[in-house]
């Protein structure tokens, strides 16, 4: 049986603990290797599509077909079951429905979408908004990663053609429905396996200071244009922003040049806003503080709009049909972006989520009972048997 532990030594990161598993670096072409052997291992035919997503068919690819997986990637030291998980199980219950003597009477395929996180190239869930036409080809291959590779580069090294990518209509044509398995991220689930219901609204903002860069012992304080003073108000203005359920947070400054004793002359500042509903006006909101901050410190600022997904309400009729085949488990919402919800917008698409008891996710501590995790592919089995007879 394919398990987590087969992965264990791919892509660790010695400085930040976890993995760092980003879209077609070394380590995760390493895991689209090992998924290519398992899937061959097992009959699966598998191909690549025109954005790089990884197909494994059982029998013959068509329309209407139950397709199941999720991605390989992860965030910068990442933990062990975002991704991964949802693929291991793919293949377990593949496994479980043979040994049943099961035969899907659907296409059946279990798909790894490219750059899910985002943790490479800025983008989240890459392959599938490329596949699924929600962005586009050019915006996408200029892409770069924080050495200066672009995405048209990084694919071509990894033996893809980047001028067939974008939307994708003859894969998206043969899906008839798409389940992804996938750990929960939050503390939402008091069983081993939930249904969503929902994914927040979700964008990255890039905000831009640009100040005067100098000496940071001859430079009179009153002198100063010091980007890292406006970038630090952006700071708390997210954090007074986000009540409720909304999310707003910094997790990524670059001041320029970077230097302990160099006032910045420009710092960029990542802004993840998430909302139930309107996370754009959430960052309308931070921008005002940060445009007032900017003005008094004599700085510029240009906010830029990396990506932005609307709320996502999963098909209610697939989600209570599955809740009702696993005994009627729980359906909660959930903050993360998932691939799935950017199919949701094209397919029925329904995820199981498997009980994360910490609520730690994207750090090294993300956990998952062994029992869970097997609970988590019994339940996908019993969906995907379901949905193929
Ligand atoms: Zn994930």
């Amino acid at each position: 049986m394919a398990s987590l532990t087969d992965l264990a030594g791919i892509g660790r990161d010695t400085r930040r603990g976890g993995y760092s598993r980003h879209g077609f670096d070394r380590a995760e072409l390493d895991l689209r290797e090992w998924f290519t052997a398992e899937a061959t291992r097992r009959d699966l035919d598998t191909e690549t599509d025109r954005n790089g997503n990884l197909w494994a068919w059982w029998g013959r690819p068509g329309p209407d077909a139950v397709i199941t997986g999720s991605h390989l990637d992860s965030v910068p030291g990442g933990g062990a079951f975002d991704g991964p998980l949802g693929v291991v199980s793919a293949l377990q219950a593949v496994d479980s429905l043979r040994a049943k003597g099961f035969t899907p009477s659907k296409p059946f395929a279990i798909v790894v979408f490219a750059e899910e996180e985002g943790g490479r190239f800025g983008v989240a869930c890459l392959g599938s908004r490329l596949m699924t036409g929600s962005i586009r080809p050019e915006t996408a291959l200029r892409l770069t990663d924080s050495g200066g590779v672009t995405l048209a580069e990084a694919v071509t090294a990894a033996g893809l053609d980047p001028t067939r990518f974008g939307r994708d209509d003859e894969a998206l044509s043969r899906i008839g429905c798409f389940v992804e398995l996938h750990v929960e991220q939050g503390k939402g689930l008091a069983v081993p396996v939930g249904v969503a219901s929902s994914i927040m609204a979700h964008g990255r903002w890039r905000f831009t200071f640009t100040g005067q860069g100098n000496h940071a012992g001859t430079t009179l304080i009153a002198d100063r244009r010091d980007p890292m003073l406006p970038a630090s108000q952006l700071v708390l203005a997210a954090r007074r922003a986000a009540v409720g359920d909304a999310r707003a947070t910094v997790g990524r400054i670059v001041p320029n040049p970077g230097g302990t004793n160099v006032i910045a002359s420009t710092v960029d500042v990542w802004v993840d806003a998430r909302a139930a509903e309107g996370a754009r006006e959430l960052v309308e909101q931070i921008s005002e503080d940060a445009w007032r901050a900017a003005e008094e410190e004599g700085c510029e600022l240009v906010v830029r709009e990396e990506s932005y997904g609307d709320t996502v309400h999963f098909d209610t009729a697939l989600r209570d049909d599955l809740a009702g085949v696993l005994g009627g488990v729980p359906a909660l919402p959930t903050g993360a972006g998932h691939d799935a919800g950017i199919l949701a917008a094209r397919v029925p698409t329904a995820m199981l989520f498997v009980r994360n008891p910490t609520g730690i996710s994207h750090a090294p501590e993300e956990y998952a009972e062994p029992a869970d995790c097997e609970a988590g592919a019994v339940a996908l089995t019993a969906v995907l048997e379901h949905l193929a007879r």
